[in-house]
């Protein structure tokens, strides 16, 4: 039931008899109650102990600790208040929430300041009920924030324990402080931590404990987040100091109350300024320094306070899980961790091979995956919910949802680790199979069918690659899906068959080449042995006198070419289409025969008129005309006949070949032939690669700076000089010989 400003100010004005009031608050205000309401009667309260009026000239205190400390007691003693004490006999925890209370013993010999308001916060042992730890942090922290002083009661023997000593509680409290109230308030605010160890048996040394928990604080403070900005805040900046240690208040009654009263004492303002303070005991410094006071004028307190407290209950940062959250966070981590052991027991191994196989850089495809992983799956998510889901239904959904992509993370890896070796180890079969069928192919000697192995192989590697996919589907696994898998690899099969398919082509250009070869071979062979005929022909002509062999040599040799090649383009394309072969690659592919066909036919001119081939059939051509006559008639030599003549004759219709045949030229246009536009420009698509083992040709090829005329050029002029001395010597010859023959047949 929080009260609207308005009614706060109403009950200002509340013509409540005073002294009805002052019985209603005996025990003081409880400002907060234990359901978190911040109560809308503070003001009315402050009002009838008569503090409202009071400026700054008030004091707040807390009190901070476990439950059942004697918090209370504490209080009661040092201020004469009421608060509720556990009762020795019952046992039962009294005070609710945050009560607070105007110091009793105002005015008394102790000195004490004017108008000290004590709050006694309820404390827990934060173990019964999670709801009480919730509250337990907020409280505190509405004290801190607050408090000029803040009395942390401690028993001695919790001095040094993370947990008995509140460690973790201040810790929280310390860190929302900073986010809330500090990190953007132009001054720096400071309290008092004020500790206050309880049941000293004074064994230990109160410098001893003192030293314990200023060393526990300071590694409190830097594990602690702090906002940017105040990252290298020292503890020292926010706060300072102070210690006592009370005596057994069972035990040693007397001296726990003459030690309280003299703690007592020490409840009067001081100075800021040390000097100020002069020289004092430690143990009778005052705690009220002007520097704790928030500044806050008395008649706004409940105003302000209230605000803290709306902004404190309103911070997620300081929500606790319920307790019963936190068990089933607790079971819940705990059984996955159970529930994982069966789950690796199948799985790793299965990931074990997997990193061994990428080490050696090997590709197998684990048999039986996909089963092994949907029982693993399956198992732990069922091992899972039969434990786990009787637990907190929010928390046990986190969970399981947590550990469904723990395990589903691995798993997805096992699923796409075995289609990359599928994918890998297909493309490798779909290649070998392609290459060992066009081998067998080859074999049979029948023309096989390029594209009709790879479009049966393709297929085949798709199949068997859907079926291995398809085996390792996970149930129930979002992720589990191959489609984009697939594509891939159809892609690569894709690529690797284009490749293939090149591979193809240039078995084929080998093959229709050495076609060319044989054919040329054969052809161009035999119109060079017609020269070794003077007449156009082996052997004696039976009807007439035929035109001299060299006369058109060169045109039907053009002629002869030109259709060979003809006949080998078209065995090719027909072959290239009916593998699917792009035009582009047909094209390449033509330019390429018909470049290399040019190199064969050039070779085998080379050959012919190899030095000793030449002579032979100029030779043959010479001995053809001078020791035949017009029908062919082997010449038998008289001393009569006209031998120097005839000889002459022969020799120069001889000599007359070689320029002809030192250079390729057509007889109609005395030029060479067209062989540049013949062979055409290089197609738009071809490669580097296809012009690699390319001899470049004189006038097809420009940049090699040969001519076209040097490229038809066979003799050079020296050679053909060199080839015109040496016939002449082997005319000679002959021609002696038949001088001899002549003179010899005379004479016999
Ligand atoms: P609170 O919960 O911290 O406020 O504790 P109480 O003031 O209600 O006291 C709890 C119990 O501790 C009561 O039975 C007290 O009598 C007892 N008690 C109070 N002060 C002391 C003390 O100094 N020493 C011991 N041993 N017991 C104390
Ligand atoms: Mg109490």
């Amino acid at each position: 039931h929080p009260t609207a400003p308005g009614a706060m100010m109403n009950s200002h004005f509340a013509s409540v008899g005073e002294d009805a009031s002052k019985e209603a608050y005996e025990h003081g205000i409880q400002v907060i109650d234990e359901d978190k309401n911040f109560n809308g009667d503070l003001y009315t309260y402050l009002n009838v102990e008569k503090i409202i009026p009071s400026g700054f000239n008030y004091h707040l205190i807390s009190v901070f600790g476990s439950q059942s400390t004697g918090k209370s007691t504490l209080l009661n003693y040092l201020f004469g208040t009421q608060f509720g004490v556990m009762s020795e006999a019952e046992r039962r925890q009294t005070t609710k929430g945050i009560w607070m209370s105007k110091n009793k013993r105002e005015g008394d010999s102790r000195g004490m300041a004017d108008n000290i308001l004590v709050m006694d916060v309820e404390g827990t042992d934060g173990r019964e009920r999670g709801e009480d730890q919730d509250f337990e942090r907020k409280s505190a922290l509405f004290a801190l924030a607050t408090s000029e002083v803040l009395i942390v009661n401690i028993w001695e023997h919790q001095v040094g324990l993370y947990q008995g000593a509140n460690m973790g509680l201040l810790k929280t409290v310390f860190e929302v402080n900073l986010q809330l109230f500090i990190k953007d308030s132009k001054t720096i605010p400071k309290s008092l931590l004020f500790f206050v160890i309880r049941d000293h048996l004074g064994t230990t040394p109160l410098r001893n404990l003192q030293n314990t928990l200023l060393a526990d604080l300071s590694k409190l403070w830097s594990s602690i987040s702090k906002p940017s900005g105040l990252d290298n805040s020292r503890i020292e900046d926010y706060f300072d100091f102070a210690f006592v240690a009370l005596p057994h208040k069972i035990l040693q009654p007397e001296k726990f109350e003459e030690a309280v009263e003299k703690l007592g004492t020490r409840f009067r303002e001081g100075y800021n300024d040390p000097k100020k303070a002069g020289l004092m005991d430690e143990t009778e410094m005052p705690v009220f320094l002007p520097q704790y006071h928030r500044r806050i004028p008395a008649d706004g307190f409940s105003v302000y306070a209230e605000g803290i407290w709306d902004q404190i209950v309103h911070n997620k940062d300081l929500d606790l899980p319920t307790q019963q959250e936190l068990l089933a966070q607790f079971r819940c981590d705990e059984i996955s961790r159970e529930v994982l052991v069966a789950f690796d027991e199948k799985i790793t191994p299965l990931e074990d091979k997997q990193a061994e196989d990428a080490r050696v850089g090997r590709a197998t495809i684990i048999p039986d995956l996909g089963p092994a992983m949907n029982a693993a799956r399956s198992q732990i998510l069922k091992d899972f919910e039969t434990s786990a889901s009787r637990y907190h239904k929010g928390v046990y959904t986190r969970k399981k949802a947590e550990l469904e992509s723990k395990i589903d993370t691995r798993l997805k890896t096992l699923f796409q680790k075995q289609l990359t070796a599928a994918h890998k180890s297909g493309v490798e079969t779909f290649s070998n199979a392609v290459s060992a069928d066009v081998k067998a192919g080859q074999k049979k000697g029948a023309t096989y069918d390029f594209a009709q192995i790879v479009d049966t192989e393709k297929k085949r590697a798709l199949a068997k690659f859907e079926i291995e996919a398809k085996s390792i589907l996970v149930e129930g696994a979002q992720w589990s899906s191959y489609a984009q898998e697939l594509k891939l690899y159809q892609k690569d099969l894709d690529e690797v068959s284009a490749r293939l398919r090149k591979d193809e082509m240039r078995r084929l250009a080998t093959r229709v080449e050495r076609w060319v070869r044989s054919r040329l071979d054969e052809s161009i062979g035999l119109e060079f042995n017609k020269i070794g005929t003077g007449r156009g022909g082996s052997g004696a002509p039976e009807h007439g006198e035929r035109p001299p062999a060299e006369k058109d040599l060169w045109d039907r040799i053009w002629v002869i070419f030109t259709e060979t090649v003809e006949g080998a383009e078209k065995r090719f394309t027909d072959r290239a289409q009916s593998f699917d072969a792009s035009p582009e690659e047909v094209e390449v592919g033509l330019w390429r025969l018909r470049r290399k066909s040019w190199g064969v036919l050039r070779a085998k001119i080379e050959e012919e008129l190899m030095e000793g081939n030449i002579l032979l059939k100029l030779r043959e051509n010479f001995e053809d005309k001078f020791r035949y006559d017009e029908q062919g008639v082997p010449r038998i030599w008289r001393p009569t006949d006209d031998i120097e003549g005839l000889y002459t004759k022969a020799r120069e219709s001889t000599v007359k070949i070689i320029p002809l045949l030192a250079r390729f030229k057509l007889s109609r246009t005395s030029a060479p032939p067209p062989l540049d536009a013949w062979i055409g420009n290089a197609p738009e698509s071809v490669l580097p690669a296809d012009e690699e083992d390319l001899a470049p040709i004189g006038g097809v090829d420009e940049e090699e700076g040969k001519s076209l005329e040097e490229e038809m050029t066979l003799l050079s002029d020296s050679k053909a000089t060199d080839l015109l001395v040496r016939f002449k010597k082997t005319a000679d010859g002959v021609f002696v010989e038949a001088k001899r023959s002549a003179i010899g047949g005379m004479t016999q």
